[in-house]
């Protein structure tokens, strides 16, 4: 079995299958550097860590943070009160599940590296396409013009991924390649910072016009924020900031909350990375597999990071793939297992496509200052903000804690990925987001949103598919 690509995906793969084949995991850089973050590992992707193999979970936690127990939500930015809370907590407790939390990407790296068999890594070997041998295996042809056999190929080679270019004949990068700019921008800002909410909160996503900020608690004393900016691509290179990105970011948030304020004061400008944001429609009408190759993670379904699931849905592939390959006793049955693989995963990973965009979308394009009558002594009632994305964010309001509950019950409760479809998961997403997606119409001002950020926005247009399919199937039983 031949794995292109250590990330996340590819060596969470490798850890569970090398007790059962001989496995190849080639990794196009030299060395694993030690950048990248903090990544939330969520409750359904800490599960099957947990399943998959208890001593990788152990270390894990050993450098865990928990934010599933803190308080987290929406904040009003201008005001600074809170809009909204996402309870993290209670869907995982009531399924006896791990807390959602984070862990710097290297820690989880060396811990994932440490647990494979020598020789099973190897840096340096990027793929640039494969081909099919007459017997029903792969060839793998590398940059450094290596050429590597195998039964299987998996392609865990993210979101500009070769292996995927060469299954679909289209180009990794750029036009054709079916990744697209999702028209944000993103900075993020990772430093020691004591914040006087430290052990209570865990995320804060600070809402207003146009723009979005959250704060997250990633534990030891250490913060990391982002803000969130519609813009075009290239702007980190074209954009002048002769004040460097904190003092940018300042006047950007001008009268936002003394929260934002003071983390970007406190934020040095070597601790502020700022990168585009591109993800891709869900594959439905396009292979995930021929025959012995497969993609996995990002390099089939690389999604918005709002929701924090993109390594956490490339561990659920893996999980999968594993379950599917382990079961297979000749040659002849790794197609049919690898279609099965898609089918499990296919909806699952398209509604968290869907909704990762719908929340990037939703709260920049269609979220503002909630309205609100206000009355002081002096000024007597005023009407702040009666215009209609601030009537329909405070619409919202009451409707948004059961979309979250809806949203955590369906991504936690789906983790073994038993079934194509969570049919009731889907039903509710479909009311529910509908309602937001139809209030949201008119503030984002596109002639029927319903189709323009839209239910296909919410689940992928194939996702939609698969569920009024499978609704369809059920009605007629
Ligand atoms: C700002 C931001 C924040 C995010 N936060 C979170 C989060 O909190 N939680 C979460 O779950 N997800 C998060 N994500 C998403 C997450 O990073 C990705 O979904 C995840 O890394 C995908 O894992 P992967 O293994 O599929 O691909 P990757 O992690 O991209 O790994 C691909 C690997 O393949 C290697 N490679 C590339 N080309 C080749 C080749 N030709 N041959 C061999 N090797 C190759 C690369 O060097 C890399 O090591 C975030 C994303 C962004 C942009």
């Amino acid at each position: 079995m031949i794995i292109a690509g250590g990330g996340v995906g590819g060596l969470a793969l490798a850890n569970v299958l090398q007790h059962h084949c001989e496995v190849i995991l080639l990794e196009r850089t030299e060395e694993f550097k030690r950048f990248g973050g903090p990544i939330q590992l969520a409750s359904n992707a800490l599960q099957i860590i947990q399943t998959m193999d208890r001593n990788v979970y152990d270390q894990i936690m050993e450098q865990f943070t928990f934010t599933g127990d803190k308080t987290n939500g929406i904040k009003d930015g201008i005001r600074d009160e809170w809009y909204a809370k996402f309870d993290l907590g209670t869907p995982a407790k009531k399924r006896n599940m791990p807390y959602t939390g984070v862990i710097d990407r290297p820690e989880l790296q060396d811990i994932y590296i440490k647990s494979l068999a020598p020789g099973i890594l190897q840096n340096g070997d990027g793929v640039q396409g494969y081909t099919k041998t007459p017997r029903g295996g792969v060839t793998v042809q590398c940059a450094s013009g290596k050429v590597v056999e195998g039964d299987v190929l998996i392609g865990a080679d993210g979101i500009w991924s070769n292996v995927r270019s060469a299954m679909r004949n289209e180009p990794s990068k750029g036009e054709g390649s079916g990744a697209s700019y999702s028209g944000y921008t993103v900075f993020a800002g990772e430093l020691a910072y004591p914040s006087s909410d430290n052990g209570e909160v865990g995320y804060k996503v600070y809402i207003g016009p146009s723009q979005y900020f959250v704060i997250t608690d990633i534990g030891k004393g250490n913060y990391q924020w982002y803000a969130f900016l519609a813009k075009p691509p290239g702007s980190a290179d074209t954009e002048e900031k002769p004040d460097g990105s904190s003092m940018h970011l300042q006047k950007v948030f001008a009268g936002w909350s003394p929260d934002i304020h003071h983390i970007l004061q406190a934020t040095q400008e070597h601790e502020i990375q700022q990168r585009d944001l591109y993800d891709r429609p869900p594959s439905v009408l396009k292979p995930w597999t021929d025959e012995t190759v497969a993609l996995l993670g990002d390099s089939i379904h690389a999604m918005m990071p709002n929701l924090g699931q993109g390594g956490c849905q490339a561990i659920e592939d893996a999980m999968v793939l594993a379950q599917e390959l382990k079961s297979a006793k000749l040659r002849s049955e790794i197609p049919a297992k690898l279609d099965s693989y898609r089918t499990r995963r296919l909806v699952r990973s398209a509604a968290v496509q869907g909704l990762s965009r719908f929340a990037s979308d939703i709260i920049i394009r269609g979220f503002d200052t909630p309205a609100k009558i206000v009355w002081d002594e002096t000024n007597g009632i005023q009407f702040q903000n009666f215009n209609y994305a601030g009537i329909v964010t405070k619409l919202l309001q009451p409707i948004l804690p059961i979309f979250f509950s809806v949203q955590f019950n369906f991504l936690y409760e789906g983790w073994r990925n038993e079934m194509a479809i969570d049919v009731e998961a889907g039903l509710a997403f479909l009311v529910i987001g509908g309602t937001i997606l139809l209030l949201g119409a008119g503030s984002v001002g596109e002639a029927g949103v319903g189709l323009g950020l839209g239910l296909e926005t919410l689940l992928g247009s194939e996702g939609l598919e698969a569920i009024l399919a499978s609704v369809r199937e059920l009605t007629s039983l």
